[in-house]
């Protein structure tokens, strides 16, 4: 029945990640593998009182459809937190709720893509970013990744000759390096951007989640009529609400509603109100800090065990904040070697490669950092020192060397 599919379902594979999370079913094995929030973080028992509120209070509204656009209230909600945060001024209009912002990359794309269109991402760059993308059949092109952020010679270069459709970012403790864009980076990219007619799609999951350092402006309040800003509440409540959203250009609310209503009518009502009630009640920013100290503490475990094993020659990222940390080996050894290592030490991760189209990253991984305690985060970290050590032996020659 193959040759039955659509041809943009050629070469489609199924997540590399989806087969390493497999491996850490088991309850002995130390994940860094995934992106998981801390479980301990979930609001169990608020989520649970706001959702009796709401069956109380307005229980058949809240079991009705509902718009298309998503719960004003909610709208309102995310509007006001811009301006709170950054001083932006959004029309709750601009914003449509989405089924994680997951659904806003899939809506995005398909209300701009043509087959064959230049699209331009990050090198390395969010992998269900890659999937959403590949499935209206694009040209990807890469821009590579420096410390700052993206290099903006290089972008400008890109924009200039390409001419892409868009530009996927995350600028904020990015999936998979943990790097985020400086003052100096975000000034270029807004002036290569403003030189070309390419739309910025930048995506923002974890900009909530900053526990070192100084925060920065999104990219897009400053080109706000050819940007789409994409937010979520995974990382700030829970990502099994499957709750999201993203801000659209004026000229662009329209297609995306007609999109939304094409692929699920709108999101779910339920979830939404349960949002609504529980942000009016609870103390979100106490919330947050509580969780940003906890996932601080994960990333201070993991660099400090990381700088004391890992072979001379290894480098890393600095993340200020996020999920991830990005590791890269010394020359001669490849992530895919160490993970066989790694698994049968009962310890995972993503190696670099599977965040690239060409193969590249081989020498890196993807560590996270939010899923575990600080003691199991070291120990996990002893066990890939090993894994390590292990391939380097194999090869008859000391680490780093
Ligand atoms: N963008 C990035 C960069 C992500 O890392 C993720 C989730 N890991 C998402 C979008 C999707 O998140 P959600 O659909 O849960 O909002």
């Amino acid at each position: 029945m193959d040759h039955r599919l659509a041809a943009r379902m050629k070469g489609i594979e199924p997540s590399f990640i989806r087969q390493i999370l497999s491996v850490t079913k088991r309850a002995e094995v130390i994940s860094f593998a995934g992106g998981l929030p801390h479980p301990d973080t979930f609001p169990v028992e608020e989520v649970r009182q706001a959702t009796a509120r709401v069956l109380s209070d307005r229980g058949r509204r809240a079991l009705q459809y509902t718009t298309t656009a998503g719960v004003d209230e909610l709208r309102a909600w995310i509007a006001a937190r811009y301006a709170t945060r950054f001083d932006m001024i959004v029309d709750p209009d601009a914003i449509l709720i989405v089924n994680g912002s997951q659904q806003a990359l899939d809506l995005v794309a398909k209300i701009l893509l043509d087959p064959g269109d230049h699209v331009l991402v990050e090198a390395p760059s969010y992998l269900g970013a890659l999937q959403s993308l590949s499935l209206y059949q694009p040209t990807v092109r890469t821009v590579a990744l420096g410390p700052g952020g993206v290099e903006p010679g290089p972008l400008a270069a890109a924009l200039a000759d390409h001419d892409p459709k868009l530009f996927y970012s995350v600028p904020n403790f990015q999936n998979p390096t943990g790097i985020s864009y400086d003052a100096a980076t975000r000034a270029a990219t807004t002036r290569a951007l403003s030189d070309s007619e390419t739309i910025l799609i930048e995506d923002d999951p974890y900009g909530e989640l900053r526990f070192r350092g100084i925060g920065l402006d999104p990219i897009s309040s400053g080109i706000r009529d050819r940007s789409f800003l994409m937010g979520s509440f995974s990382k700030v409540v829970a990502p099994g609400l499957r709750m999201g959203w993203v801000v659209a250009p004026p000229s662009m609310i329209e297609p995306l509603h007609v999109v939304k209503q094409a692929a699920d009518l709108h999101s779910n009502h339920l979830a939404q109100e349960i949002l609504v009630e529980l942000l009016g009640s609870f103390d979100l920013d106490a919330h947050l800090d509580a969780t940003r100290a906890r996932y601080a503490a994960g990333l201070t475990a993991m660099e400090d065990a990381l700088d004391a094993l890992l072979p001379e020659g290894s480098e890393r990222t600095r993340p200020e904040g996020g999920m991830f940390l990005w590791l890269t080996l010394p020359i001669g050894l490849t992530a895919r070697e160490v993970l066989d290592e790694a698994i049968a030490r009962d310890v995972v991760f993503v190696p670099g490669d599977a965040f690239f189209l060409d193969g590249r990253g081989e020498r890196s991984m993807r560590l996270n950092f939010t899923n575990g305690d600080p003691a199991l985060i070291s120990q996990g970290v002893h066990r890939l020192a090993e894994a390590i050590e292990a391939v380097a032996a194999r090869r008859g020659r000391p680490v780093g060397s």
